[in-house]
């Protein structure tokens, strides 16, 4: 059962808490937080407390801009201390929480409401979505003044072993940490390029999975701090190397049974499985602006570099937009390869979930998998297969998403006006901009 405010008044009487942050995330994803003080503690916990919301991005309109906190109990946590400055200022806790209006009514720019509605979508049918990440990441020395560079803090690879990896200490501490916040870590390794990192941690339902995820780049960062590192999820931060994704594994259980899997159907799995599946691929383009937010999302998603370009499906190579991982039984899953960690979380695993949802409802069928490496096929034979290519730029996966009624849906009209307003901008600046570049390739010749 979920705790009570008052078995939470308690604990953080227990652990001597002196603040409380009441977390929330904006249509971006940036997590906010409003910090109470011991007085206000019971307040909170009774979701009375107020904040501005016209003054958070993609909020609201300053004439309705009182909003109130109302927490999830259940997400509970008292932090570690990360240093000096939190030993010396006392400890705090967090309680992630849903927007509401003064009226009490959910506010329809909550990024977590948003997914809460896909989850409740799911459940109707029975259904319940897992998902497992795979966020990766960057460390990168700051020069004198403590200002970010793109310096890797090594120069080690893939699996590589300490001492090459000096990452390893911080990856171990970033573990321990989270393992102390309730996480079960499930693997860490130094990833393909230098300075990259990844640290794995155990499947849960939807939304816990998205709390987690921003929990997660909040330590991450936190302790890369400690160590005088930057830590980046910007997906992709020098071009020639690898960049970040975060692979997110998606499952559905009934009853606690997992509903991919099935011995007999066609490559161990359900037809439910192939639904969900052809949901994903119909659905790809419509929902990268989601899952690949930032101009420099699309840098990423090009060939050699293990990240997906093609929309297709294969249960053997990792050139497919979705790949089924070996196992089978209660780990039967699919893999969808394009999100990065740059993503609002709430947001990308909704649409996600909608994505296969309608998979499932219109009992859309897979075209066949392909399990040769995509990025050898010439493009005739591509044309062949009908395997189409994720959106290019920004620009053109917010056109996708607009013409994409189920995305589109599952976001609601308010996110919906908000985010595309905000990408739109993103991308008009962003194409004003002239870039080194440029520079560098025209300025003498012309
Ligand atoms: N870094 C790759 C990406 O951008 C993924 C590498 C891997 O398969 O772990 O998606
Ligand atoms: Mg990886
Ligand atoms: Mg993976």
């Amino acid at each position: 059962a979920p705790p009570t405010p008052d078995d939470v008044l308690r604990q953080l009487q227990e652990a001597e808490v002196k603040f409380l942050r009441l977390q929330f995330t904006d249509i971006l994803g940036h997590t906010k937080n409003v910090e109470v003080p011991r007085t206000q503690f019971a307040k909170a916990l009774s979701g009375d407390v107020t904040f501005d919301g016209s003054a958070v991005q993609g909020f609201t309109r300053v004439e309705e801009s009182d909003m109130l906190l109302s927490p999830d109990l259940s997400t509970f946590l008292v932090y570690p201390q990360f240093g000096r400055d939190d030993r010396e200022r006392g400890r705090v806790a967090r309680l992630i929480c849903d927007v509401t209006l003064p009226g009490g009514e959910p506010f329809a720019g909550d990024p977590r409401r948003v997914l809460r509605a896909q989850v409740e979508r799911a459940r109707a049918l029975g259904l319940d979505m897992y998902v497992g990440t795979e966020p990766e990441f960057f460390l990168f020395e700051r020069d004198a003044s403590g200002a970010a560079t793109t310096v890797t803090h090594d120069k080690a690879g893939y699996f590589d072993l300490a001492p090459i990896d000096r990452g390893e200490r911080i990856r171990r501490e970033i573990a321990n940490r989270l393992v102390e916040m309730g996480f079960e870590i499930e693997a860490s390794h130094h990833e393909v390029a230098p300075g990259q990192h990844e640290i794995d941690f155990r499947y849960a339902p939807a939304l816990e999975t998205a709390d987690r995820i921003a929990t997660f780049k909040f330590v991450v960062k936190r302790i890369a701090l400690e160590y005088g590192l930057l830590a980046s999820f910007l997906p992709k931060p020098m071009a020639g190397v690898s960049g970040s994704g975060m692979h997110c594994h998606l499952s559905l259980f009934r009853d606690g049974q997992n509903v991919f899997d099935d011995s007999e159907g066609e490559h161990g799995l359900s037809a439910t499985a192939h639904h969900f599946v052809a949901g994903l691929l119909d659905h790809a383009e419509g929902m990268t602006a989601v899952t690949n937010p930032l101009v420099n999302s699309y840098k990423r998603l090009v060939p050699g570099f293990e990240a997906p370009v093609n929309i297709a499906w294969s249960t053997s190579n990792r050139s497919a937009l979705v790949r089924i991982p070996a196992k089978r039984g209660p780990s039967t899953r699919a893999e969808l390869r394009m999100p990065d960690p740059s993503c609002n979380p709430y947001l990308a695993l909704a649409a996600m979930l909608a994505a296969g949802l309608d998979g499932i409802e219109r009992q859309l069928e897979p075209p066949p998998a392909i399990q040769r490496n995509i990025f050898r096929m010439t493009v005739r034979e591509k044309r062949h297969h009908r395997v189409k290519e994720l959106p290019a730029d920004l620009r053109e996966a917010v056109d996708e998403l607009e013409k994409d009624e189920v995305i589109a849906a599952a976001l609601g009209e308010h996110v919906m006006e908000h985010y595309v307003a905000a990408k739109r901008a993103e991308w008009r600046e962003y194409s004003s901009a002239v870039h080194a570049w440029e520079l560098e390739r025209y300025l003498d010749l012309v």
